[in-house]
């Protein structure tokens, strides 16, 4: 029983060219011209492969293949086929393909599975366009809310809901929703977004937790001067206050250890002169 290579290249690489950012990577972004092409291939593939193409209330495609139990729970297989802006051509789409393949080699072989298998394509998982992401999962557990439909939304004020009304799909989160034990299992290939399998020239690794991740906005406030004729002990520099609380930071989380991670990522010093003494950052 094996995958075919040029079967799970020719997906990735047709995905790839769905994307508002030609020779820039992947940009494809829920609700767009470029989401259209792309689902298009991907109800296609999954029709294919013989399975039964639905799609939910948020505009999850489904693909499904019956097993031999009845009314047995899913077995779902899938990722998401959003990118981020600029994004890489298996950050997600692998997955999805990797689940595609596994129905052709169970096809090809002639083999029902006792559980029902679904291939699901994901959106919005990424949340550039909207800010929240993972709309599908949520939807598919039932965390996402009609308000949250209505309030979210683009750079140019659109919401989630009207996005996709002008899409062609009519929100319906009780639809999208599956009950609870209606899901045996649910795996998913995903490209490893950090350096730890290349480091260890691992071609594969099972993902044993993520990243639980709080974000923090905090404010120094110093007073600012001028850098000529303001003495050293006379300052109030946040610049510096904060650069200690950087360094501060970086220690602790070492000393933590284990999978803790730590980052500044973002400042903002104001005035941003170079010979005005820091007031805020
Ligand atoms: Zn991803």
């Amino acid at each position: 029983m094996r995958a075919k290579l040029s079967r799970i290249k020719k997906d990735i690489e047709t995905l790839a060219t769905y994307t508002s950012t030609p020779s820039s990577g992947v940009t494809r972004l829920p609700f767009t011209p470029e989401d259209k092409k792309a689902r298009e291939y991907i109800k296609e593939q999954m029709i294919n492969s013989g399975l039964k193409v639905r799609v939910d209330g948020v505009g999850t495609i489904i693909g499904r293949r019956e097993g031999t139990k009845p009314n047995a729970p899913v077995i779902m297989l899938g990722s998401h086929y959003d990118s981020v802006k600029n994004g890489g051509a298996f950050d997600g789409t692998a997955g999805l393909v990797a689940a595609l393949e596994v129905v052709r080699v169970l096809n090809s072989e002639d083999i029902t599975t006792k559980y029902p298998i679904e291939v699901v394509a994901m959106n919005d998982e990424e949340g550039v366009r909207f800010k929240g992401g993972m709309l599908s999962s949520r939807a598919i557990i039932g965390e996402v809310t009609d308000e949250e439909l209505d309030t979210s939304i683009d750079e140019d004020g659109i919401s989630i809901k009207q996005a996709m009304v002008e899409f062609g799909i009519k929100p319906n989160l009780h639809e999208a929703k599956y009950q609870k034990g209606a899901i045996k299992a649910f795996m998913e290939l995903h490209i490893e977004q950090g350096p730890i399998l290349e480091a260890n020239k691992k071609e594969i690794g099972i993902v044993k937790s993520i990243v639980g991740l709080s974000t923090y906005k905090v404010n120094m406030v110093g007073r600012a001067g001028h850098a000529g004729t303001t003495p050293m002990d006379l300052r109030v520099d946040a610049l510096l206050a904060a650069s200690k609380a950087i360094i501060e930071l970086n220690t602790i989380v070492k000393e933590t250890g284990g999978d803790t991670v730590g980052t500044v990522g973002e400042l903002q010093v104001q005035p941003s002169v170079a010979n005005v003494i820091p007031g805020t950052v």
